[in-house]
């Protein structure tokens, strides 16, 4: 089975009827990357960047970052690649960082929050990658934004430290912004946000916990963390159309995206990157191949008005997908 996959490995993705969404990897770490490639991902839909600050015993410099998104873009070979701003603090302890105990860290000091708090460490990254920039195609991402006026800063910084490193006749290539849709706040205004950015990314790890109210690492409320739960496949579907009624892809990178049954249903809601861990995605192309997009169409349609009850929606998907 995993040598026929391996003949998918070389193939642009494409549902039955010709439909070619990307088929991307989510990675942590250079050693992902090469996951990534051997895998066949037609790019890094996103980069968790965490692990250059938790791996480390100080704030990695401006050098040290810089040589590993160059690293990442290189050997992605002008594929897109999507790199994710610092998602750290609230509940990813850094010992040389002062940051506070939280009562409740994902509803806390996190992300976006403490770049735009801390704006010298956000300045050092965003030099970094835009220096990067110049070697692939780099795409940008900000998490956790909750409000318009914190991507508008956010956009700020970074067209600051641009102007700064083109005075210093640095080369930096154009970049695509985008931002992580993880948030219920900025989900409900997506068609809001589609004015400030270039592209949405879907962060369903963490806008599942927070439609649902249940820590997405708590086992005593995980029979709350529902991807099929309408509530949750109709904010997703919400925010693709806020993106392509202002003609901008969507983009899903939460842990849904390499779901094998909720695959048909974003194909049928026109989600053009599936970013997912490598391991997930030749059989998701796999997948895809036997999917037509406009049958799909309706099986979202449908999925998205059925009960709010996970066990009628996943029993409405298999029966649907298995008799394709
Ligand atoms: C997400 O929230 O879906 C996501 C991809 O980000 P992380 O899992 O890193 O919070
Ligand atoms: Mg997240």
């Amino acid at each position: 089975r995993r040598s026929q996959l391996a003949n998918f490995k070389n193939e642009t993705t494409s549902s039955s009827d010709g439909k070619h969404p990307i088929i991307a990897a989510n990675i942590g770490t250079l050693d992902d990357l090469d996951g990534a490639i051997e895998n066949g991902a037609e790019g890094i839909g996103l980069f968790r960047t965490e692990f250059l600050y938790m791996d480390s015993n100080h704030l990695p410099t401006e050098d040290e970052q810089f040589n590993v998104y160059k690293t990442v873009l290189e050997k992605m070979d002008h594929k897109p690649v999507i790199i994710r701003t610092a998602d750290i603090g609230g509940d990813k302890d850094l010992p040389y960082l002062d940051v506070p105990k939280e009562a409740n860290p994902f509803l806390g000091y996190r992300a976006i929050r403490m770049s735009l708090d801390k704006p010298e460490i956000f300045r050092t990254q965003l030099r970094a990658l835009l220096r990067a920039s110049a070697f692939g195609n780099l795409s940008i991402m900000f998490p956790m934004i909750t409000t318009i006026n914190e991507l508008k800063k956010a956009k700020s910084i970074l067209d600051q430290e641009r102007i700064k490193l083109i005075r210093e006749k640095v080369r930096v290539k154009p970049i695509r912004i985008g931002i992580m849709v993880e948030v219920p706040a900025a989900a409900i205004l997506a068609d809001q946000f589609a004015n400030e950015v270039d592209f949405m990314s879907i962060g369903t790890n963490d806008l599942i916990q927070y439609i649902m109210a249940a820590d997405r690492g708590n086992r005593m409320v995980s029979y709350l963390y529902q991807p099929y739960n309408p509530a949750v496949l109709r904010l997703v579907k919400h925010i693709i159309d806020a993106c392509h009624d202002n003609n901008l892809p969507a983009y899903m990178c939460g842990e849904m995206a390499g779901d094998q049954m909720a695959i048909p249903i974003l194909v049928g809601m026109g989600l053009n990157e599936f970013s997912m861990s490598a391991s997930s995605i030749l059989k998701s192309r796999a997948l895809i191949k036997h999917l037509d997009s406009r049958e799909m169409v309706t099986l979202a349609n449908k999925a998205v008005t059925m009960a709010s009850t996970t066990e009628e929606v996943t029993a409405f998907i298999h029966q649907a997908t298995n008799s394709q």
